[in-house]
């Protein structure tokens, strides 16, 4: 007999999240987890921590740049970095004991330790203090996570060359910080230490920041960044650091080839992107199928190759997001229970965290033009939107995309403040196969930014009122 109904290796959004819907479902359930604290990349090195400096440094430069013209006199500000640090490390601790409290509620039994498949129904797991001990149980799902992804001759020391998580730790502001990577971690990262007084270079492979976004949203962006101060080395690659100096000296050239050229920094952050991360799991043993890609090959109902065993998260195919990751928890603790889980792939919002912020659902334009889909195209400005106005934050634009013949909304992007809270009513109408028109015969509250929304719903129509 087995002792679980589901064992789930990983606590991260998607594994944690799959625990608790499977125990909700009535199953007996376990984690297993190798680190010493819950919650995974997104609680203790990704999200949660660069959402925190996100906003301090906000508040820090709001502070400094935006008071006086709205009357309020304040002396500069002072930065405190090891307060602010402290005030990041309270926000992860608060939401590690969440998923703490999360797993005693719902009597879901944490085991420490890293955990490797023997075969269906098998999991062992190895502690710290050097014990192993075997699981059995019905299911297992392999949730994993990612990890960072690395550069060929650029060695990660995270203290000069840092990943994201020694970005999210650095004891002082470095005067030049060199980012490789122009997408969303690069540029969120680069925004917090910018804020604080670091001047910013992003080197980027490609001719475009924020790949797989919006091309045109890139572009408005990415003048917006220009202006706060941001440099960008776009089709530039860097091919190597030299660590010998006082300051670091980063080779950069062009991706297509020509003259190489070096770049001083005192820090370097790698941000090139993460890799699913299996390392230890026994998957190759126990017959577990991995993609060319190195991520876990699964069916539509998230089975892998062996029998009893599922995969979830950034360890699968898909979007590396945490949201992504907690529906497939989700989805597959109700496919284990005999329901229909399931994930809409086509709606799933992406957030840049940046100010502006930057989100995104549905298809680019780059995307219907490839699929041969013919659409029409509704946009409107901040500028115009009275609530922005007033408050001064007039940067930005909403832009729907709607199917040529059906009105069926397609995609909606926004870069604009607050975008990251506002993209979810086209997340909610695209759900329920909604319409431009639908969303322009929707009464918005006045002021709101979101009033925006509407107004480009209406422009697909040709029939803005504020423009
Ligand atoms: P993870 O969160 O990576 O968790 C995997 C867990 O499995 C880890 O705790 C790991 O220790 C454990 N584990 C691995 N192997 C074993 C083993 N053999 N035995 C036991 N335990 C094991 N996403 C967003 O949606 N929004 C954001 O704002 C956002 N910001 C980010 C910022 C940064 C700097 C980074 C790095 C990432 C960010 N992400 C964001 C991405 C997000 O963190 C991931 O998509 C998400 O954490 C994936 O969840 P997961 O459950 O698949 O894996």
């Amino acid at each position: 007999m087995a002792t679980y109904d589901l064992v789930v290796i990983g606590t991260g959004p998607g594994g944690y999240v799959c625990a608790v819907r499977a125990a909700q479902l009535g199953m007996k359930v376990a984690v297993v987890e190798k680190n010493a604290t819950l919650g995974g990349t997104c609680l203790n090195v990704g999200c949660m921590p660069s959402k925190a400096l996100l906003h301090a440094s906000e508040m820090f430069e709001e502070a400094g740049h935006s008071f006086a013209k709205m009357g309020v006199s304040v002396s500069a500000p002072k930065l405190d970095l090891p307060s602010m640090m402290n005030f990041k490390q309270q926000g992860i601790d608060g939401n590690v004991k969440g998923v703490e409290f999360l797993m005693k509620k719902n009597k879901i039994d944490v085991i420490s330790g890293k955990g490797k498949i023997l075969g269906t129904g098998k999991v062992e797991v190895s502690g710290g203090d050097g014990k192993t001990q075997t699981v059995e149980t019905k299911n297992i799902v392999i949730a994993t996570g990612s990890d960072v992804a690395r550069l060929k001759g650029v060695e990660i020391d995270e203290k000069r060359i840092v990943s994201s998580t020694g970005a999210l730790a650095l004891d002082k502001v470095p005067s030049k910080l060199l980012i490789v990577g122009a997408g969303v971690i690069g540029l969120e990262l680069g925004s917090v230490w910018h804020r604080l007084g670091a001047q910013v270079t992003v080197v980027e492979f490609l001719d475009r920041i924020l790949p797989g976004m919006d091309g045109e949203v890139a572009k408005q962006f990415q003048r917006i960044l220009e202006k706060q101060g941001f440099a960008f080395r776009l089709g530039a690659r860097v091919t190597g650091v030299d660590t010998s100096g006082k300051t670091l000296s980063a080779q950069i050239e062009p991706a297509a080839g020509g003259k190489p050229e070096t770049l001083e920094a005192d820090v370097v952050l790698v941000a090139i992107g993460r890799v699913p991360y299996t390392e230890g799991l026994g998957l190759k043993e126990a017959g577990v199928a991995l993609d060319n890609r190195g991520r876990v090959q699964i069916d539509a109902h998230f089975a892998t190759s062996v029998k009893g065993v599922y995969a979830i998260g950034d360890v699968v195919a898909g979007p590396m997001l945490a949201h992504k990751a907690e529906d497939e928890g989700v989805a597959v603790a109700e496919i284990l229970a005999g329901q229909a889980g399931h994930v809409n792939y086509d709606v799933i919002p992406g957030v840049v965290y940046t100010t502006p912020e930057v989100s995104a659902v549905g298809k680019t334009e780059e995307e219907l033009k490839q699929a041969g889909v013919v659409y029409t195209v509704g946009k409107f400005p901040f500028t115009a939107n009275g609530r922005s106005k007033v408050n001064q934050t007039t940067e930005g634009f909403v832009k729907v995309l709607a199917d040529a013949k059906t009105d069926r909304v397609l995609g909606v992007h926004i870069v604009g403040r607050e975008a990251g809270e506002m993209i979810h009513e086209a997340a909610v109408l695209m759900e329920f196969g909604g319409s431009a028109e639908d969303l322009a015969r929707t009464c918005h509250a006045h002021p709101t930014r979101s009033e925006a929304i509407k107004e480009a719903a209406l422009a697909v129509g040709k029939r803005a009122i504020h423009m």
